[in-house]
């Protein structure tokens, strides 16, 4: 933990110690709502981020109190003394929608990570009504809130930046909806992330035509989530951010192709300027290679499809460009633009090897591998997840993959450019492979029929165990990668 300058105001204090802000309020009304938490009959508590919780000084709070904050929004010391509703605008599948906000969530509380220092938000989904609801009830069902725990979990663990689940309460109302049984059970979600400013938070000033506003928002942004690239002149500045959400953003769907994920909603409006990935609905992970893949029901022309997610953030991207035409020159921003499809290249063999625990190589051999591994995926149809587990550390996992169920398939042709690719490759910490994780028969997924199997007895029997058991399983693989934090797992 980094250590407290002596003439900090706060070096008498325990490092443990919540470090609360109100960052988000100096920006005003002009920003966001102050608005009320809808009052629950229930509050039952059925997650707790344990690790997260400690990394923000929250670790030891009772259960009892755990609920108070994050069932009954009890203002939490030093940050918000009431919620704030933020104001967003987005395009959504394409069209744009001016009347979008937060409608069933809000900005909670602030607070820094004792870690890192950076500025965290406790934002939440399911919280109650909003100026922005438009007639919908504010609710979460308890499914939606089950769904994103698990989504936060697996891509953590899978080395995904993504906002953290950090509370998860039923709160005991009947929901009617038209994508689940109803009526169905419901909860109030709380999320732990870097930011919640959105390309939808600029859209919305260029719609209202208030540059100078939008230049505020750019400077809060800057200020406060990347003070690294501050240039003194607006229009540098302008281009700047462009160039840092761009590079953000290209990880972030890296990652999520190397990790096999389907976000399935990318309006503007989900799209965080930090590169974040949040805001968790129809999301699926692949069971094998496949670019049409599409996660919503009503994404009836794939536009979010697993191989159309590159395309998408970057038209999303260029809807970023476009608010920011009043503050800087055109061409300084298209030739921004242009450097997102290379930056994609990078992050995305970045990510890859990341996941197979290989120390990156120079260019030649990792396009080589990044373009055979590729191939054979789309060719063998291998399962997706499968193949990394057979495969992590490269050729030191040699016989481990020969015993995979699936070990036809790398003696097949189509695996033969894979192998030789593996050939200039080593592991980057060829010591993971004696965790128990690569022992084990299988690795650990998260395919919509699990998801299903673990809702299932939640909805027939209030059993929670098969919930418990996945994250428990999560928590062990994320171990093995060294991509969780350290302490005791969730629960
Ligand atoms: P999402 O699909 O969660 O990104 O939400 C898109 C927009 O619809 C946001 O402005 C949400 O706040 C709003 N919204 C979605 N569901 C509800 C609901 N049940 N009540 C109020 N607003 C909602
Ligand atoms: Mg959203």
């Amino acid at each position: 933990m980094r250590p407290r300058a002596p003439d900090d105001p706060r070096a008498a204090l325990p490092e443990t110690a919540p470090r609360p802000s109100r960052r988000h309020a100096e920006l005003g009304l002009a920003f966001y709502d102050v608005v009320e938490p809808a009052r629950f009959p229930q509050a039952i508590l059925r997650y707790r981020n344990r690790p997260w919780a400690e990394r923000v000084g929250l670790g030891s709070l009772t259960d009892a109190d755990w609920t108070r904050h994050f069932g009954r929004f009890e203002p939490l010391p030093g940050s918000f003394p009431e919620p704030l509703a933020l104001r967003y605008h987005g395009h959504q599948f394409r069209s744009y929608n001016p009347d979008l906000g937060d409608g069933r969530g809000f900005l909670f509380a602030q607070l820094h990570d004792l870690a890192d220092g950076r500025l965290l938000d406790l934002g939440t989904k399911g919280s109650g009504q909003t100026p922005w609801s438009r007639g919908a009830d504010g609710r979460l069902t308890l499914k939606g809130g089950v769904r994103e725990v698990l989504a936060t979990a697996m891509l953590e663990a899978l080395g995904v930046e993504t906002s953290k689940s950090f509370s998860l309460i039923e709160t005991g109302e009947a929901l009617e909806r038209g994508d689940e049984p109803s009526p169905t059970r419901s909860s109030v979600l709380v999320r732990l992330s870097h930011s919640h400013i959105r390309i939808g938070s600029f859209q919305r000033f260029l719609a209202l035509g208030e540059p100078d506003t939008l230049a505020r928002l750019l400077d809060h942004t800057i200020t406060t989530y990347m003070p690294e690239i501050w240039k003194d002149a607006l229009p540098d500045r302008a281009v700047a951010f462009l160039e840092a959400v761009s590079r953000r953003v290209a990880r972030m769907g890296a990652q999520w192709m190397a990790a096999g994920f389907v976000h399935g909603v990318l309006n503007t409006d989900n799209i965080n300027v930090t590169g974040e990935s949040f805001d968790y609905g129809p999301w699926r992970f692949l069971p094998h290679f496949d670019p049409d893949f599409t996660a919503a029901y009503f994404d009836t022309n794939g536009l979010y499809s697993f191989g159309r997610q590159p395309e998408a953030l970057f038209w999303n991207l260029s809807r970023l460009a476009d608010c920011l035409l009043p503050l800087a020159e055109q061409p300084r921003l298209e030739a921004v633009l242009r450097g997102f499809g290379p930056h994609l290249q990078d992050a995305f063999a970045t990510a890859l090897f990341a996941r197979f625990g290989l120390a990156l190589a120079p260019e030649e051999p990792t396009h080589r591998f990044v373009g055979a591994f590729w191939r054979f995926l789309a060719e063998s149809g291998a399962p997706f997840e499968r193949v990394f587990f057979d495969w992590y550390g490269g050729r030191a996992s040699e016989d481990r993959a020969q015993a995979s169920p699936v070990a036809a398939l790398y003696r097949a042709e189509s695996f033969a450019p894979v192998r030789a690719a593996l050939e200039a490759l080593e592991a980057a910490s060829p010591g993971r492979l004696a965790h128990p994780y690569f022992a084990g028969h299988a690795p650990c997924t998260l395919l919509i029929d699990e998801v299903e199997a673990i809702w299932a007895p939640i909805a027939d029997r209030d059993d929670w165990s098969a919930f418990s058991d996945k994250l428990a399983a999560i928590a062990g693989m994320a171990d093995a990668y060294g991509t969780g934090l350290e302490g005791p797992g969730p629960g």
